[in-house]
């Protein structure tokens, strides 16, 4: 308390001087300022000026549980009390790791057995690389170690996570990029124009895949990676065909699905993960965020038993592990979480109650003017902003539509997020109907604001 009291302009300045902000033009900030943010309760957030603020994005989509869960701080104390580090490199375990080991393996899908801890998802996503290659390698066929990932994708930031991931402004910094790599078309529907039918679409974008396979040779890939939802591409949900087709592709050419659980995972579209809600069977599920609810830093791979069975039998030690693979604290936090999503039945409500009721009061916004469309389900969703609804015209520069409109919200006490016009919910698990009903009315009232300054 005695530092936030020292007060905005002070926190500020050393923030200029000093704090590198990720994702972020440190030149605009420094110019504007950044908010400081202080506290946060339930659904809530407060910054350094008092305000307070309804965080529709559950921090950075993981904090599924709320800010200030006692359960989760109890776990956590009591842990760093207990044992706060210790590695699980050289033959050792501790009780939270393994416990936590098992408990993922119950919630995730049939066949997925082995969980492999790091502390982030891009290296969840580095773990999943060293293992499909290493995986053809053991398997006799080391030339099978093209990835294939998709455009505007997301998989992370650091060089293996931003080569997965098809964010064209990441591949122009930094590269190059990581070798055999390669990206086909997102299966977003109502953002092309196509002229088919949704479904016809979802075919289409998922035969990409096996154009692509077959161009490169379907001995030389080793995995197709994707979101079942993309995220951070604007939560982008496939049509219905996208991925049973994808699915049947893979088996033919035999290319093992990772599916990236990072966002979708842990309830967050009213089953534990995307997987289930859209009927997918993965060889590999990196998650995160949601894992620990964001409390501390955890990531996980969950791995098929094919992969598993083969690294394990045939592949003797594994060179790879990070310091906190498995850290006792964040682990014992990720556990509570899990025991408390199960306890509470946190993903039937999502499933059944408040997901369905958030879907259906969010469409309630479908006649104002500026919303072309809108995607979603259980709570997740995504906002499509458009100049005209028809015949329909994206904004020429949807970037400024969105970011004007995402500045409207942090004004007036909301955070949603922008993804060029599209503008993206994902609230806290806990979320009541009656917060719901005030989340809705302050989109309404910044989509009126934004529509103001367009007009
Ligand atoms: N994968 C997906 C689908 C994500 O959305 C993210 C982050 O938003 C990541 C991976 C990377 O996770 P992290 O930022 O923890 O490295």
């Amino acid at each position: 308390m005695t530092l936030i009291n020292k007060g905005t302009a002070y926190w500020q300045s050393l923030d200029r001087a000093h704090h590198w902000h990720p994702f972020t033009d440190t030149k605009g900030l420094n110019q504007a300022g950044a908010r400081v943010m202080t506290k946060g309760e339930g659904v809530y957030l407060w910054d350094s000026e008092g305000n307070k603020i309804l965080d529709g994005m559950s921090g950075l989509w993981c904090v599924a549980l709320g800010y200030g869960n006692e359960e989760l701080i109890e776990a956590a104390t009591q842990q760093m009390r207990d044992l706060a580090f210790y590695n699980t490199f050289f033959k050792t375990t501790h009780p939270p790791a393994a416990e936590l080991a098992q408990k993922i393996a119950e919630v995730t899908p049939e066949g997925l057995n082995r969980i492999f801890f790091s502390s982030s998802g891009s290296e969840a996503n580095d773990t999943v690389v060293r293992m499909v290659r290493h995986f053809w390698v053991l398997e006799g066929k080391p030339e099978k170690n093209w990835i294939i990932g998709r455009k505007n994708g997301y998989h992370g930031s650091t060089l293996v996570g931003a080569s997965l991931g098809g964010m064209g402004p990441m591949h122009a910094q930094g590269g190059p990029m990581l070798a055999n790599v390669a990206h086909i078309n997102q299966p977003y529907w109502y953002g092309d124009d196509s002229g088919l039918t949704e479904d016809d679409f979802g075919i289409v974008r998922a035969r990409e895949l096996e154009a692509k396979i077959l161009e490169l040779g379907a001995d030389k890939v080793a995995a197709f990676i994707a979101e079942p939802i993309q995220g951070a591409g604007g939560v982008i949900i496939p049509p219905a065909t996208y991925w049973p087709e994808i699915q049947r592709i893979c088996q033919k050419y035999d290319v093992l699905i990772i599916a990236d659980e990072v966002i979708c995972g842990f309830g967050r579209t009213g089953q534990w993960f995307g997987s289930h809600t859209l009927g997918i069977q993965p060889d590999l599920m990196p998650m995160a965020k949601g894992l620990s609810s964001g409390y501390l830093p955890l990531s996980a791979v969950a791995v098929g038993d094919r992969v598993a069975n083969t690294l394990i039998e045939k592949g003797g030690e594994f060179y790879h592990g990070y310091t906190y693979s498995g850290h006792p604290v964040s682990a014992a936090v990720a556990l509570a979480a899990i025991r408390i999503m199960q306890r509470d039945r946190i993903v039937d409500r999502v499933r059944d109650d408040i997901g369905p009721y958030f879907q259906q009061q969010l469409r309630t916004l479908a006649d104002h003017p500026l919303v072309g469309r809108i995607d979603g389900i259980g709570l997740i969703a995504g906002i499509a902003l458009v100049e005209n609804k028809t015949p329909k015209t994206f904004f020429k520069d949807g970037d400024a539509v969105g970011l004007a409109c995402r500045d409207h919200c942090f004004n007036n006490g909301l955070i949603m997020r922008a993804v060029g016009s599209r503008m993206v919910l994902a609230p806290p698990l806990i979320i009541s109907r009656a917060e719901v009903d005030e989340l809705v009315a302050k989109v309404r009232h910044c989509f009126d604001l934004t529509a103001r300054d367009v007009g």
